[in-house]
Formats: C-alpha cells, structure tokens, sequence
C-alpha cells in the first residue's frame, strides 16, 4: 500500500536523528549575557538558546517597546508614572509561541517598530528611569518564573536581576568594531548610517548606561568576559556553550564538552 504524505513525513522524521536539546527537559537554567551595545549580545543569545534547547529573553526589547510606547503616546520623561501606567494597560507581554518571540502592545506587534532610528536615539534615556526599570525588572523574573530555562541578554541581567544566575557571561569588544557591526546590521534593515555615526551613537549609549544610578551597565564580579572583537560569530557561540556545559554537572554528564 503506498504511504500518504502524512506517513511518509512521519517516517522519514523518525528516521532522521533529531537534535536533541542539550539541556534535559527537567533541569532549569538560567544564564545570562551582559554587555555594551554591538557587542552581538542578542543574536549570540538567540543561538545559545536554540543551541542549549531554552528559551530566550530580550530585554533590550522591552526597554526599546517602552521607548517606543512612550514616543507614539507623546509621554513625557517627566512623569514616569505615566509611562509605567501606559505599559500595564498596554500589557506588554512576549508571544512565546513565535520564534524569536514577538514583543506585543495592545495585543499588536512591535519588533518592527522597535528598531526604528527615534527608538534606538530615545532608549536609553528612558531606560533610565527608575519606576520604569523596576516594573520592567518584575516582569523580567516573572518571565524566568514562567521560563525556567532561560538565556536572558541585556545589560544588567547578572548583575541586578538574576544574581543567581546558573551561568553569567560578559560580552564586550572594542567599540569601533561594535560599531562597524551595528552599521552593517543597518544596512541589512535598509538604513543608511556612516561608521562614525554608529560609533559616535554607541558611545553616547555606553555613556548613559554605565552612568544612570539604578541597573547600570557594569561588569558582575562573577562573570565570565568574552572580548569578540576578533572571533566569529560562530566561535562565540560554541565558547558559551562550552562554558555552559562545563559548568553545570548535568549537562556535564549528559553530553561532555
Ligand atoms: O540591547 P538593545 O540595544 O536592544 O538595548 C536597547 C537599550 O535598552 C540599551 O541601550 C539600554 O539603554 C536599554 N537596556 C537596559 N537594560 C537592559 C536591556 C536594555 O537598560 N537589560
């Protein structure tokens, strides 16, 4: 009897080796990866996360959906309790379901919009803010609670809101480099930018988010540093990885390093 498509999907997938999550499904695990802008923080992440089998938080995109919150309502800096107030009705929230999870406001997508030019040059100042902060750092640990096996990228993760984190990881590389990335990625997107735009933009950001008094961008004593001005993409990946594993003696005994 000849198979049906169906069957023959199903055979041939039972057939093919399937990639086996790295981390076993009852153990949780939470690493983080801080570091500066351009440093490759979030894709870095993404790969991680799919390398590992977890799942994975961009927090630089919920700082950026404030942002862009904030400047489509023509909320003032001024009065952040406005802008929290904004956000709870908005019910900014992560669709898990898409890969890489979609950032939703008012049940609409905002990926898009959120790496707009007016967003990336207001970020920062309102990541800057206090009340904000503290409202995007609880829903930050309810997402872990609800996601116990998490990368989670930004720039305070293992130094303010998982110090306990499994595995902490800091990316950096020399900002000229940063730089040159950020702006190929731009042109990737369609936005004509010059490196010496991108760079002065990135040390202006580097600036206001090691000085600002809460979450600001520094190095967690316990971290392990990763300078990637001269590896890959790829090698940056597997060096992670390698650190993961090595750190945690269930993945240790299930897969070696
Ligand atoms: O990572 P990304 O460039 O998308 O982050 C945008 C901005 O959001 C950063 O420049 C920073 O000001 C802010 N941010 C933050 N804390 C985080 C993540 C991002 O302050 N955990």
């Amino acid at each position: 009897m000849p198979a049906t498509d169906a069957q023959r999907s199903v055979a041939s997938t039972a057939r093919e080796p399937q990639p086996r999550p790295i981390v076993p499904p009852e153990t949780s695990i939470i690493v983080t990866i801080d570091g500066p802008a351009g440093t490759g923080k979030s894709t870095v992440a993404h790969a991680l996360a799919k390398a590992l089998g977890v799942d994975v938080l961009d927090t630089g995109a919920m700082y950026r959906a404030a942002a862009a919150i904030a400047i489509d309502n023509k909320l003032s800096l001024d009065n952040p309790e406005k802008i929290v107030e904004t956000l709870v009705d908005a019910d900014l929230h992560f669709d898990w379901s898409q890969d890489p999870p979609a950032i939703l406001a008012w049940m609409r997508p905002l990926n898009e919009r959120i790496r707009k030019p007016d967003v990336t040059a207001q970020v920062s100042k309102i990541a800057a803010i206090k009340e904000l902060r503290e409202h995007l750092v609880r829903k930050q640990r309810i997402i872990a609670a609800q996601h116990p096996r998490l990368v989670s990228e930004g720039r305070d993760q293992g130094s303010v809101v998982f110090p306990d984190a499994d595995v902490k990881f800091y990316l950096d590389a020399d900002a000229r480099v940063r730089a040159e990335r950020r702006a190929e990625q731009l042109a990737e997107a369609g936005q004509t930018v010059t490196i010496d735009e991108v760079h002065k933009r990135i040390l202006e950001r580097d600036h206001l988010d090691s000085t600002r008094t809460d979450g600001p961008l520094v190095c967690p004593d316990d971290a392990i540093t990763i300078d990637t001005t001269r590896l890959s993409f790829d090698e940056v990946v597997e060096r992670l990885r390698r650190e993961v594993v090595a750190r945690i003696p269930q993945l240790r005994r299930a897969h070696g390093s």
